[in-house]
């Protein structure tokens, strides 16, 4: 089979049947044209991944498919946002149909089960870089944003951060056997975007974020956004039987609070709100601490202040392949 030039690969891996109807004109024509329903607003986001940077060199294709957009679902989900449309962006060494196929398995797997349609995009040659821009809708003044914790507000967190980072530990050592890696392994990989928990959080949160450069890092951007500090109980966090089970508790601990990728939502409820976190069906949330007055982020371990040894991710600070 010769390489498909770009013509071929939008036509053979990325046109689809169109099952939306606010989907006019899609993927094939100079831009799409899309229906607005009625009130509800556009929401827009965008993310890249870099191989080397954001993913392993030689990570499976439909694993990087499925990441590319699992990250821009999280997104929206932070902003209790329905996804609707995605354009994509690829940039390839090589055009390799076997990549391609399994690039795009990964890519639609994800996007059906959120109803995404894929409308547009563009490929070019170069470094193995994946941009996804997606857009959904929110109804009028019920979207989250990071801006609107207060003291008092109790902090919570979807699902058990740390494990993604542990995941991508255990690739990078090559020590992915077993069943406990494998879990950890998956949540690198293919991490769960809590877009359920977003909607059902409309009318719950003060403040949302989804966490990808690390909890602490991520609550402290929280924090400056809403003009306040925080108290966060390092003994509350979610533990992890996979990673209990394969690392020493402290380093547990550390991949918790600085570890990235987790794209859980974290998220602040004001008190008087507190029993209907209860009642969230998408996803299990965890109180892990408390919005306080001040600007400072602070941890506290058996009651005593606690200093964590990494701090999170910072896309300048560290080179290209310390993801
Ligand atoms: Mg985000």
């Amino acid at each position: 089979v010769s390489a498909p030039g770009e013509f071929e690969i939008i036509a053979r891996y990325f046109t689809r049947r169109n099952d939306r109807a606010d989907v006019l004109l899609g993927v094939g024509d100079d831009a799409a044209v899309l229906e607005c329903p009625g009130q509800r607003k556009l929401v827009v986001a965008m993310d890249t991944i870099v191989e080397g940077v954001h993913f392993p060199k030689d990570t499976d294709a439909a694993d990087i498919g499925y990441r590319a957009l699992a990250v821009n679902l999280s997104d929206l989900a932070a902003m209790g946002a329905e996804p609707a449309w995605m354009t994509l962006s690829l940039s390839l060494p090589g055009s390799d149909s076997t990549w391609l196929q399994g690039f795009a398995s990964g890519l639609f797997e994800l996007a059906d089960r959120h109803g995404v349609a894929l409308v547009g995009g563009d490929t070019v040659r170069g470094p193995l870089v994946v941009t996804v821009q997606i857009a959904g809708l929110v109804e009028p003044d019920a979207w989250l944003t990071r801006a609107g914790a207060k003291p008092g507000d109790l902090v919570f967190v979807s699902g058990v951060p740390g494990e993604a980072a542990a995941g991508l530990e255990l690739i990078q050592r090559n020590a992915v056997q077993g069943d406990a890696a494998r879990h950890l392994r998956q949540r690198f990989l293919r991490p769960e975007p809590r877009v359920g928990l977003g909607r059902e959080l409309r009318s719950v949160a003060s403040a949302a974020m989804d966490v990808s450069d690390g909890l602490l890092v991520d609550l402290r951007k929280l924090c400056a956004a809403s003009g306040c500090g925080m108290q966060l109980n390092v003994d509350a966090l979610p533990q992890s039987a996979p990673m209990l089970q394969l690392m020493p508790a402290a380093e547990c601990i550390e991949h918790a609070l600085a570890g990235g990728d987790d794209y859980e939502i974290i998220f602040t409820v004001p008190a008087s709100r507190a029993q209907r976190v209860r009642d969230l069906r998408s996803a299990p949330c965890t109180q892990i601490g408390a919005i306080v007055a001040g600007d400072a982020v602070l941890c506290s371990r058996g009651g005593a202040p606690f200093e964590p040894r990494r701090r999170g991710y910072d896309h300048f600070e560290q080179g290209p392949g310390s993801p």
